[in-house]
This record gives structure tokens, C-alpha cells and sequence, in this order.
């Protein structure tokens, strides 16, 4: 498991976010906001308000999959994005209880 060093190239970056883009579109993505939940912070979040976060982000390697993409908050995302800049690590996200 030592993937998470991984620069994709540009055009897996592109791939992903297209693949991103149907994922957003499709009924699975719409049925998940429809819980109108965040997933990091679990906080109750009006569904038009939850934007797509990639858990191991495309810059990162991660893929745009079902199990990679979750909805969260805008705050949230905004705070994993400067997270990541200093020490997000990839990976710890299944008890992230602090
Ligand atoms: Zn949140």
C-alpha cells in the first residue's frame, strides 16, 4: 500500500473528473445527498448545499468511485483542501474522531 506518493497525469486527471461529473449525475449520488448529511462532520446540510469530495483526492491518485467520493459540506471541503496542504493523510479517514 505505498500508492499514495502517485502523481496521475493529465489525462487520468481529466478522466476522473469527467468520471466525477457522472457520477454527480447519477441516481446513487442523488440518493446519498438526499440524506442531506456531511460526512465528515455528519452535520444535517440541505442536499443542494452538499458538494462531492474525493476521499483520496484526483490530485492524489484517487479514483472517481463509489467508495472514493462522498458528499460533504462546503466547510468541510474547504477544510480538507487546506488540510491537505500541511498533513491530510490519506487513508485515515475511517476513525477520524477528533
Ligand atoms: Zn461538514
Amino acid at each position: 500500500m505505498s500508492g499514495f506518493s502517485y502523481i496521475p497525469d493529465e489525462d487520468e486527471v481529466k478522466r476522473e473528473k469527467n468520471n466525477a461529473r457522472a457520477l454527480r449525475a447519477s441516481q446513487w449520488w442523488k440518493r446519498k445527498c438526499a440524506k442531506g448529511r456531511c460526512y465528515y462532520c455528519n452535520k444535517a446540510v440541505p442536499a443542494k448545499e452538499l458538494t462531492m469530495d474525493h476521499i483520496v483526492p484526483i490530485a492524489k491518485g484517487g479514483k472517481s468511485t463509489k467508495s472514493n467520493v462522498v458528499p460533504c459540506c462546503k466547510t468541510c471541503n474547504t477544510e480538507k483542501k487546506s488540510h491537505l496542504l500541511m498533513d491530510w493523510q490519506p487513508g485515515s479517514d475511517e476513525k477520524n474522531t477528533d
